[in-house]
C-alpha cells in the first residue's frame, strides 16, 4: 500500500464565519449564513493533500465537543485522521466578515496543555510513524507545551528517516534549526527569517547572503521563500531558484502557504525531482488563491497552471 503523509495540527480550530451587512457595537447581530469548517494550518495541508489525491492522516491533538465536530468534518470528507484526545476543550476561531470587505476575528488561544500531555503526545507521534512517507507540521503550539516539541518530533522522525516539512515561526522554528537534526524543509517568509536572525533583510541579495551563510539554514535540504503573487526564492542545498508564477484572479489568499506546503510535500513523497517539487509547491498555492473555500484547491486545473510556473 502507498505510504501516507502525516499532517500535523497541534492547536487545530472550528473555524466561523459570520458575514454581517454591518457589524452593531453593543447590539444584537442576528446571523443568517454560517459557515464552521475544520480549521488550522494542518487541516488546510491535509485537505489539499487529499485534493491532490495523496495519502494524508491528519494528526494532532483534539478535545470536547469542539474536537468531535473536526473529527467529523474529516470524516465527511474522507480524510483519515490519527488524533490524540486531550482532556479539554479544542478551539473555536470566529471572523466576522461585515461592512463592505472589513474582517474582525475573534480567536480563541485554545487549551493550555501540561507537561504530561506533551510526553503522552511525542509517544502518540511516535507511534504514527509506521506507513508514512512524510511529515508536515504546521501553526503555532497550544500554551504550556515546550518551544522544544517541533524539535523533538523532528527528531524521532529523522531517526526513522521521515523528512519533516515545517512551517512554523518564532521560537519553535528557532530552537529546531538549532538541534542536529533538522526540518529536511521549511517555508519561512522574509520578515520571519529576518525574526530569526534578529536582523533587517533589506533585499533579495541579503536574503540570499543569510541563507547561505548562517548556520541555522546548514543541513536544511529546503529553504521556500513564499512571496504571494511574486512567487518563491528557494535554497535547495546549496543552489538558488527563483520561481516566478502567472498572473491570476486572486478570490481568497488565505490558506495558499498551507497549499504549497501541501503540494510540496506530495511531490517529495512521490519522489519527484527537486524542479517538480517547486513546481508543485507553486500551482497549488496558486489554485487555492482561486478559491471561495480556505486550504481548497480545484485538482482539474493542475496541469494548466503547472505548465505556466517557471
Ligand atoms: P502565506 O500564505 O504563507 O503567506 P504566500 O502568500 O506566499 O504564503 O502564498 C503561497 C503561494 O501561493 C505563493 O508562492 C504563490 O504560489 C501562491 N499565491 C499566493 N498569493 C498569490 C497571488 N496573489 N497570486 C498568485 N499566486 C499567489
Amino acid at each position: 500500500m502507498a505510504k501516507s503523509i502525516l499532517a500535523v495540527t497541534m492547536n487545530p480550530s472550528v473555524d466561523i464565519s459570520y458575514p454581517l451587512e454591518r457589524l452593531q457595537l453593543n447590539s444584537v447581530n442576528r446571523v443568517t449564513e454560517v459557515t464552521k469548517t475544520a480549521g488550522g494550518k494542518g487541516l488546510n495541508v491535509a485537505r489539499v493533500l487529499h485534493q491532490l489525491n495523496s495519502p494524508v492522516v491528519a494528526s494532532g491533538v483534539l478535545g470536547g465537543t469542539i474536537g468531535q465536530f473536526i473529527q467529523k468534518k474529516l470524516d465527511e470528507t474522507n480524510i483519515k485522521h490519527n488524533f490524540m484526545p486531550i482532556d479539554q476543550e479544542s478551539r473555536n476561531c470566529i471572523a466576522i466578515l461585515h461592512d463592505d470587505m472589513q474582517q474582525t476575528e475573534l480567536l480563541e488561544t485554545g487549551p493550555l496543555l501540561t507537561d504530561k500531555d506533551e510526553a503522552n503526545y511525542l509517544k502518540h507521534f511516535k507511534n504514527s510513524l509506521d506507513g508514512i512517507s512524510v511529515v508536515t507540521i504546521s501553526g503555532s503550539l497550544p500554551k504550556g507545551l515546550s518551544m522544544e516539541l517541533y524539535a523533538k518530533m523532528i527528531e524521532i522522525a529523522s531517526i526513522k528517516e521521515i523528512p519533516v516539512l515545517l512551517d512554523s515561526s518564532g521560537e519553535p522554528l528557532k530552537v529546531s534549526l538549532s538541534r542536529k537534526h533538522k526540518p529536511f524543509l521549511i517555508k519561512p517568509n522574509q520578515e520571519e527569517i529576518a525574526q530569526l536572525i534578529a536582523k533587517p533583510i533589506n533585499d533579495f541579495v541579503e536574503l540570499q547572503e543569510v541563507l547561505a551563510t548562517n548556520p541555522l539554514f546548514e543541513g536544511v535540504e529546503w529553504v521556500v521563500i513564499s512571496l504571494g503573487a511574486d512567487g518563491a526564492l528557494v535554497k535547495h542545498n546549496t543552489e538558488f531558484f527563483r520561481l516566478t508564477i502567472p498572473k491570476i484572479d486572486v478570490v481568497n489568499p488565505v490558506g495558499s502557504g498551507d497549499s504549497t506546503v501541501a503540494g510540496l510535500a506530495s511531490a517529495i513523497a512521490t519522489g519527484a525531482d527537486n524542479v517538480e517539487v517547486m513546481k508543485t509547491g507553486m500551482t497549488t498555492g496558486m489554485l487555492n488563491t482561486m478559491e471561495k473555500k480556505t486550504g481548497f484547491i480545484n485538482n482539474d486545473l493542475f496541469n494548466e497552471y503547472y505548465k505556466k510556473v517557471t
